[in-house]
């Protein structure tokens, strides 16, 4: 058993998503690998249950993270020569907000 919780495949380099350098920014796509999560069956949320019965939505813990930093890297718009620079938008990781909804 794999208790290696990260996600990917040799298409992404093991990152889970792959960025796109063409064009005037660099654009962060989702690998396939993460797309088909099988965690999460692709959804980035799990449904799960407490002791009292309740259900409640978590996001998923393998690829909700490279989820929101492709978001990130997308909405930070780096531009194509600096698409080497993975680390984007990480700032306020600890104590941020939780964004509940999804604008597009
Ligand atoms: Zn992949
Ligand atoms: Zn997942």
């Amino acid at each position: 058993m794999n208790k290696n919780k990260n996600i990917g495949c040799d298409e992404c380099h093991w990152q889970g998503f792959n960025v796109k350098g063409s064009g005037v920014y660099a654009k962060a796509e989702l690998c396939i690998c993460v797309q088909n999560c099988k965690e999460c069956t692709g959804t980035g949320t799990l449904l799960s249950k407490n002791e009292k019965g309740y259900s409640y939505v978590t996001p998923c813990q393998i690829c909700s993270v490279i989820r929101r930093n492709v978001k990130l890297y997308n909405m930070a718009g780096v531009p194509a020569k600096y698409h080497d620079v993975l680390q984007v938008g990480t700032r306020n990781d600890e104590d941020g907000v939780s964004g509940g909804h999804e604008e597009r």
